[in-house]
């Protein structure tokens, strides 16, 4: 029997975690269950999978003694979330945003198998936790739907040869709006994804098309691929979700319904695939896919998101900090969808370049790009 500790599985991808260890009951259990601040969700995982330990990060919410769990240890804080790592075959890193990096770094440090969802470790860290990967041998498990997709394809080499990954992006609800049209769109505009339920952060970096650019740079780092070898194209009904083409001019394509589960199972079952709780593709009642571009121009996120990959070093880190006060900003009502992009690239602006030399610097950058978001955020609208 394998055992996870999962890291976020109160949040939109730790539930679908959860669907698929209840579904395969005989292969999978959960050593240790992580959360952030959703006790409720938190309690009632634990009641239902008794995993032998289980953390709270944030405790603020709750008030008074917590319930006590027989067979399950349960604490409070970062520093014991991090401990439950120490014992699992498996760390699925299922935690939103820079957070999720240092789950990621432990789970390596511990010779850890790494399920992993969350974008930000590649984005932010990712010339660091491949050197750290490659030095520790660790297995690295692609978990969002477009990587799960070319690894796929790529038969789960992830050092095999390939002439160029094709990402696949439902271009979120607002492509095609001319400048007019955004700048007048609400969070809730946003937050309505035409094909995929998320949480909110990835959500409204969907409707940016930072989500994109964000992928393109993962990709580079799980596939070791130059920039000139992956391209993103706009398919709006997320059928295919993401394709590899082959020096003899085939293309492979992974195909179905949109659904985390195949992309989580697989990562966990991996060469052998189980039953999943999708519908198969009903090919005539789909009658149609479509393919149109994605261009640096259409999405100034997703630009500044390649440029980034492209300068490299501290950069990636410091837009990703900047995006998530300037995403946090848009959601509370502060700033217009449009000012995401000015915040970010304002930040930016005032980066210094830096080598990444720990995960130390890593979270350097952060605060200084988030504190610098927090200041542009004042002067935007
Ligand atoms: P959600 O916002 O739905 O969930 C985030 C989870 O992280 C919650 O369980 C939250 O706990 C937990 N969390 C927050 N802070 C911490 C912390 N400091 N330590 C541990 N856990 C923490 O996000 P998603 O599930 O949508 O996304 C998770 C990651 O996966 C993101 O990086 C996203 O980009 C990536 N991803 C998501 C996809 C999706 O379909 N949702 C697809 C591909 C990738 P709580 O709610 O209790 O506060």
């Amino acid at each position: 029997m394998i055992s996870i500790a999962l890291i976020g599985s109160t949040g939109s991808i730790g539930k679908q975690v959860c669907n698929v260890v209840r579904r395969n009951a005989e292969l999978f259990r959960f050593s240790a269950l992580v959360a952030g601040s959703n006790f409720e969700l938190l309690f009632q995982q634990i009641s239902e999978f008794r995993p032998p330990r289980a953390t709270l990060v944030d405790r603020s919410r709750l008030s008074g003694m917590p319930p006590v769990f027989e067979g399950t240890k349960l604490s409070f804080g970062e520093e014991q979330a991090l401990n439950c790592i120490e014992d699992c075959d498996v760390t699925f890193v299922a935690a939103t945003g820079f957070a999720g990096l240092k789950y990621s770094l432990k789970a390596i440090e511990c010779g850890k198998k790494l399920a992993l969802a969350n974008k930000e470790t590649l984005v932010c860290g990712g010339e660091l936790v491949m050197q750290k990967i490659a030095q520790k041998g660790v297995d690295l498990l692609p978990v969002d739907s477009e990587h799960s997709a070319i690894w796929q394809a790529l038969h789960f080499n992830r050092s095999a040869e390939f002439s160029k990954l094709l990402l696949t992006a439902s271009g979120g609800p607002f492509y095609g709006y001319t400048k007019e049209q955004l700048k007048n769109v609400t969070a809730a505009d946003a937050l309505r994804h035409p094909t995929w339920s998320m949480g909110a952060k990835i959500t409204v970096d969907s409707a940016t098309l930072l989500n994109k650019g964000f992928e393109v740079i993962e990709a580079k780092w799980l596939y070791n691929a130059p920039y000139e070898k992956i391209e993103a194209v706009v398919h709006p009904e997320s059928i295919i979700h993401s394709m590899v083409s082959f020096s003899d001019g085939s293309v492979l394509a992974q195909m179905s319904y949109p659904s985390m589960e195949i992309p989580i199972q697989i990562a966990l079952t991996h060469p052998n695939r189980l039953p999943c709780d999708v519908a198969p593709l009903n090919f005539t009642a789909l009658s149609a896919l479509h393919f149109k571009p994605l261009t640096r121009e259409m999405f100034p996120c997703y630009d500044l998101a390649l440029t980034v990959g492209e300068w490299g070093d501290n950069y990636p880190c410091a837009l990703n900090g900047a995006g998530e006060v300037a995403v946090n900003a848009f959601l509370n009502g502060q700033i217009s969808f449009l000012a995401i992009a000015e915040v970010i690239e304002r930040t930016l602006n005032h980066t210094k370049r830096e080598r990444v030399e720990s995960y130390e610097s890593l979270c350097a950058t952060d605060s200084r790009a988030r504190e610098e978001a927090r200041k542009i955020i004042k002067n935007v609208q």
